[in-house]
């Protein structure tokens, strides 16, 4: 496909405006270009054409399933997004005084006790943009809570190795050293490895529970205990709280403190890189860390406090996200207590669903039951007939399904993790399956045909290494 500066003419326009017929006026000397802007020259119905191609082109969770794992791409309710259009709140202006934003303020103070009360914290920021920004804020709070208490010698962070890459990636940017202890058989932590990596130098744990091959910690009092012993803080990395929402509680599983992404569970979009929110909850001992300003309650209705008294300073802007935060306020009070909890229950049930219809041939790397997602392995299959798990992705794109998360975790052989999420009904699911097992039959008749997906898209396979290392990023003229 050409792209829109390749289709250009010299002289073609979208429309002729009638000359003018009042005097110009001419811009001084210094404010003129020297020449003329290199815009595209096509003509309206070319123009049209071409958005219209590259937006068909487009998939996304409006399209079809998209069971990408760890990501939770599902179905944003409409309504929601209709609640942060509402002009009372996109145009306001963040430096308002309280007493004209009062309903805004309000927004933000009842999505911060909503979600202690998701995640059993005390006090919650809405302040940090995405799950890493959240991550790092977090460790930040972490860090001030032992150098006031004198700890100073607290430098490592352990981490699992089948975490997600921005835990470690966090640690490093606050200045620990990151500490990878391997998983159990099961996937999950190894208490001896743990026991033998904690000590006077841990600043904490950072653990997402149901982990991150999808199954839930159960030991998970107990590894509180150890790290809790050592001196340490639990950190939980709750990007994905699908499984847990409304059921359980990081704070009574022993965690001191959480991040979220409003952009996983809590009804935003996301993909391409759009606004997130990556709120951090804690337990009262960290509370005088967070950032500023917070939402208060005052006599008169809600007020701002510039920062807690030993904060970390600000981590963005003003108030964070705030029309992502609208969202996220809008989900919870739609669905409810228990509609939090059936949401739940629905993602762990449809991830177990299809799970069971796929295992005997794709094997699970586990065989407990699994949380909102699950893993399995193509590494047989490689070893037999030299599909790998990229081929059953870019096969996947053919049949009008995204593939699933692949590579990942990391401690999976040819992985492929499924996170069919809680929106999608049986009929979606079933038929999620029956391609999964179509696709598996066709790889056997011909693997080397098989190779050849995708066959509908403009670029089948582009070389990945070269497209991380050197990516080309503008379109440049040729003459
Ligand atoms: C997505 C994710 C993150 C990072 O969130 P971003 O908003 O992409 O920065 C962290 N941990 C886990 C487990 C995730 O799934």
């Amino acid at each position: 496909m050409k792209t829109i500066f390749e289709k250009s003419q010299p002289g073609k326009r979208t429309l002729s405006i009638a000359a003018c017929d009042v005097p110009e006026y001419s811009l001084p000397e210094g404010l003129l270009r020297s020449a003329d802007a290199e815009l595209p020259e096509v003509s309206e119905i070319e123009l049209v054409r071409h958005y219209t191609a590259l937006s068909k082109r487009a998939y996304g969770v409006d399209d079809g399933f998209y069971p990408l794992g760890s990501c939770t791409m599902k179905y944003n309710p409409k309504l929601n997004e209709e609640v942060a259009a509402l002009p009372g709140f996109t145009g306001i202006h963040p430096l308002q005084c309280p007493e004209t934003v009062q309903g805004a303020l309000e927004a933000m103070y009842r999505l911060s006790e909503k979600l202690a009360e998701i995640t059993g914290m005390d006090e919650v920021t809405l302040q940090p943009a995405a799950g890493a920004h959240g991550e790092y804020t977090a460790l930040q709070l972490i860090r001030s809570y032992h150098l006031e208490r004198g700890d100073t010698q607290r430098d490592k962070i352990i981490v699992p190795d089948s975490a997600h890459g921005t835990n470690p990636a966090s640690a490093t940017m606050v200045g620990y050293t990151t500490v990878n202890i391997p998983s159990g058989a099961d996937g999950c932590v190894d208490l001896e490895a743990l026991k033998a990596a904690v000590g006077n130098d841990t600043a904490a744990l950072m653990l997402t529970n149901p982990n991150t091959v999808g199954i839930f910690e159960k030991d998970i009092e107990q590894i509180a205990k150890i790290v809790h012993d050592a001196g340490g803080l639990l950190y939980y990395d709750g990007a994905n709280l699908n499984a847990i929402m409304g059921i359980i509680r990081p704070g009574d599983m022993g965690y001191d403190v959480v991040h979220l992404n409003l952009h996983k569970t809590f009804s935003t979009p996301h993909g391409g890189g759009g606004p997130g929110s990556g709120p951090v909850g804690c337990k009262k001992a960290l509370a005088k860390y967070l950032p500023g300003p917070l939402v208060v309650k005052t006599e008169s209705g809600y007020g701002l406090l510039d920062a807690p008294e030993s904060s970390i300073g600000g981590v963005k802007t003003f108030y964070g996200n705030f029309l992502v935060t609208l969202r996220a306020l809008a989900y919870i009070e739609l669905l409810g207590r228990e509609g939090l909890k059936e949401s739940a229950e629905l993602a762990v049930l449809n991830a177990n669903y299809m799970m069971a219809r796929l295992k005997d041939k794709f094997p699970a790397y586990s065989s407990r039951i699994c949380m909102h997602e699950f893993v399995v392995s193509c590494e047989e299959i490689k070893k037999e007939i030299g599909v790998s798990a990229l081929d059953f992705a870019k096969a996947m794109i053919d049949r009008r399904m995204h593939p699933p998360t692949i590579y990942f975790p990391l401690i999976v052989h040819e992985a492929m993790m499924f996170e069919p999420t809680e929106t999608e009904s049986k009929e979606t699911l079933d038929w999620a399956c029956d391609t999964m097992l179509e696709l598996l039959e066709e790889a056997y008749r011909d693997p080397e045909a098989f190779k050849k997906h995708p066959l509908t898209t403009p670029i089948g396979r582009p070389d990945e290494v070269a497209a991380a290392r050197k990516p080309v990023l503008i379109w440049q003229r040729e003459n």
